[in-house]
């Protein structure tokens, strides 16, 4: 199924209207995709984002995000603040809470470069939306407790669901901790681990204005996404974009 969305400039991106069902595992976080409604996954699919929804995130003019997920991760989350760093360049990282606790020193590297955080749960738990309200806070809870015990100071910004766009049991819970939703209009499906030149391609083809671009630093060997993220960052620019401009908050 396909929608287009009207976009400044007079641009028309088409983007597949998907909501990301889930039955990710720890390696394969976030990627799960299916069609509304749906368990059925399709993770041919090259990115999962309602139209309307692009809009909804506000972003206008030729900038796009990077956002990096399930970190930090010992290994690949410093390899990506060095490769972000000598590129200038921004991204938001969306942290896990059990990560946080283990690496307190990664979250005061990311927020010392400059980036921003995202809220990511305590437990990447792809069901949230099945469980109670009172627990569904408590994720989100802890995980901003453990970034403010971690980097003093800093705080979440962002609430990203673990292996989905947001779902309506999740995200009036998330707005009540002052939270931005920021789901994702361009999957790159690294965590399929397809080589780093077909990561690159995969974004290089769906980059559109306000792109918010999934990838990842954590939740498993994110090698392929290292190696890709000097070619993704050239491909960004030589399409005419710039680079970390962050959806704006409520
Ligand atoms: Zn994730």
């Amino acid at each position: 199924m396909r929608f287009s969305a009207p976009l400044l400039g007079g641009l028309v991106v088409v983007v597949i209207a998907l909501s990301m069902a889930n039955k990710g595992s720890a390696d394969e976080p976030d990627t799960q995709a299916a069609g509304p409604q749906s368990s059925e996954t399709d993770a041919e699919t090259p990115m999962g984002r309602t139209g309307g929804s692009v809009a909804a995130l506000g972003i206008r003019g030729d900038g796009v995000t990077l956002t990096f997920d399930d970190g930090p991760h010992p290994t690949h989350t410093p390899q990506v603040l060095d490769l972000l760093a000598e590129r200038r360049t921004r991204a938001i990282f969306c942290l896990v809470g059990g990560q946080v606790r283990q690496h307190p020193e990664l979250v005061q590297r990311i927020v010392a470069d400059g980036h921003v955080l995202c809220n990511h749960t305590e437990s990447h738990d792809p069901n949230l939306a099945a469980r109670p309200p009172d627990e569904i806070s408590q994720e989100i809870a802890t995980t901003s407790e453990a970034i403010s015990e971690a980097a003093p100071g800093a705080e979440a910004r962002y609430f990203r669901q673990p292996a989905r766009h947001v779902t309506p049991e999740v995200a009036p819970i998330a707005e009540e901790h002052g939270l931005a939703i920021l789901d994702w209009t361009v999957d790159s499906q690294d965590w399929k681990k397809p080589g780093a030149a077909a990561i690159t391609d995969v974004i290089a083809e769906a980059l559109h204005p306000g792109a918010v671009i999934l990838l990842h630093d954590g939740g498993g060997d994110r090698s392929q996404t290292v190696d890709a993220l000097p070619d993704i960052l050239d491909a960004i620019q030589n399409a005419g974009y710039r680079v970390a401009i962050t959806p704006p908050l409520p």
